[in-house]
């Protein structure tokens, strides 16, 4: 018996007519874009199409939207969706630097070096050399110890009533005899630690934020719960750390200046910068997983956390912490965190998406990395910042986004070359297809042959560690995801 294609509906009983007759609307920028950063997560081989194959599937998915080609190509130009020109799009990384000298310890400084380059705006820039030459495998440094010990977001409710480690957020398996055995426990709150270590790492912080002695102006209690409780409302994790480590350089000014030093050693970029470069508003987005707060009134999310912050911290305006400040505190968090904690040193190694470094973290030994191949003396060491295993359009774009460049690495190159080649196969075999809604399951499989796989990545050398970096381990936030209405069916005539 013959087959035909027929359409159903996922979300409607009353069938195809109820699509037909919704109103055409104009979608927003915001709805296009965020459609697009959709359609890619859900099928990839869309990155790498002409902007007509493009706009065609868009048109299938949003059957109600009024768009046309012109219109959809430079609204997704001006959200650094697609360029067709690698001047277009708004690059931030010459206006990213350090303002301080990061400090080696002698072991580290045995197998590496740092090396300054300055850029025009005075700001500080560093690239970490190998000092000898290293083995495939070879730990090449380790930093025992973040800046300080941030405690992941969403663990603070936890934390807060006891039932995880106030330090390291740890879910709390020893008995109440035990912690009060080691003396585990605050006097003033439920907080628990669960261990001496922890223990050790946090009471400072702990005691400064949550039990101010009434003489200490710098910490107001209520002012940080309600600080911290916005940043839990809006998945801020960038805000909150960058609390504690505010807290950290309040606490250490009698020794030195330490922490802020290191702080101020690490690259820096204003949020605000970073959010023009923001590709979307983030619904399957490739922007800061860690923050959140991108949606459309982010400016005023930013300003309300601030707000709040200054309530936590009453004195941080004498100290000259403003707006923008704050803004630079919290891009510099982002730009440099490694699962939520920042590593001074490892924070100094520039991008490459063929690294020739990896590292291991764990919450007991700290971090520590390795050699991924043999490496000469003098030669410059690299880590990715993202996802090796991505195909060339989406780590360019991920960086893009996030770190500001438009990465040439070699890999980028070769992938880039071999791209243009296969957009001509796609296009190709796409034209040969007629464009009437039953051919989308055609198309797809078309596609999905051009999508890069393992396989491919594994030849050449470019052999990858299969432990992915992981995601942020936080919340973010979502809006609810829309999927196609409809679905397509085969059914007998
Ligand atoms: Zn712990
Ligand atoms: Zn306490
Ligand atoms: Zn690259």
């Amino acid at each position: 018996m013959p087959l035909k294609i027929e359409q159903a509906h996922l979300n409607d009983e009353s069938g195809q007519n109820e699509v037909l007759n919704e109103p055409k609307k104009v979608p927003t920028a915001e709805e296009l874009c965020d459609d697009v950063v959709l359609l890619w997560r859900q099928e990839p081989a869309f990155e790498d199409v002409d902007m007509g194959v493009l706009f065609e599937k868009l048109t299938l998915r949003n059957p109600t939207w009024e768009i046309t080609l012109p219109e959809v190509d430079d609204t997704l130009l001006h959200h650094n969706l697609s360029f067709s020109d690698e001047s277009l799009p708004f690059t931030y990384a010459d206006q990213v630097g350090s303002l301080h000298h990061p400090s080696l310890n002698d072991k580290q400084a045995e197998k590496i070096q740092l090396r300054e380059t300055r850029s025009h705006n005075g700001l500080l820039n560093w690239s970490v050399f190998a000092q000898k030459d290293l083995r495939q495998d070879e730990v090449i440094f380790y930093e025992h110890e973040p800046l300080t010990h941030i405690l992941p977001l969403d663990k603070t409710s936890l934390a807060e009533k006891g039932r995880s480690c106030a330090s390291c957020g740890h879910s709390l398996t020893q008995s109440s005899q035990f912690t009060v055995k080691n003396m585990l426990d605050c006097q003033q709150c439920s907080a628990v630690w669960c261990s001496k270590h922890c223990k050790r790492l946090d009471s400072a912080t702990h005691s400064f934020l949550k039990h101010p002695v009434s003489k200490n102006k710098k910490v107001n209690a209520a002012g940080w719960l309600a600080f911290e409780e916005v940043c839990r409302e809006n998945a801020m994790h960038s805000a909150y750390a960058v609390g504690i480590i505010y807290a950290r350089i309040l606490l250490d000014k009698q020794e030195g200046n330490h922490i802020r030093k290191q702080f101020e050693s690490l690259a820096q970029v204003s949020q605000s910068l970073r959010e023009k470069a923001a590709d979307s508003t983030n619904v399957g987005g490739t922007f800061d997983k860690s923050t959140g707060a991108i949606s459309s009134d982010k400016h005023w999310l930013w300003s309300q956390s601030f707000d709040s912050f200054c309530k936590a911290f009453p004195t941080c305006a004498e100290g000259g912490l403003d707006l923008e400040t704050y803004l630079e505190y919290i891009g510099r968090f982002n730009i440099n965190q490694l699962e939520g904690q920042l590593f001074t040193i490892y924070s100094q190694l520039n991008h490459n998406c063929e690294p020739n470094v990896r590292h291991e973290l764990d919450a007991k030994s700290g971090l520590k990395v390795f050699a991924r191949k043999n490496i000469k003396k003098g030669e410059e060491l690299f880590t990715t910042y993202v996802n090796p295993l991505h195909g060339v359009t989406l780590r360019r774009r991920e960086l893009l986004v996030n770190w500001g460049f438009l990465c040439s690495c070699p890999r980028c190159q070769r992938d880039l070359s071999a791209r243009r080649n296969r957009k001509t196969d796609i296009t190709i075999s796409l034209s040969e297809t007629s464009v009437s809604p039953g051919s989308t399951s055609r198309r797809k499989s078309s596609l999905k042959s051009s999508k890069p796989d393992l396989s491919e990545l594994l030849k050449n050398g470019q052999e990858f560690d299969l432990e992915i970096p992981t995601e942020f381990g936080f919340d973010r936030r979502r809006k609810s995801v829309r999927f196609d209405d409809v679905v397509l069916t085969a059914v007998e005539e």
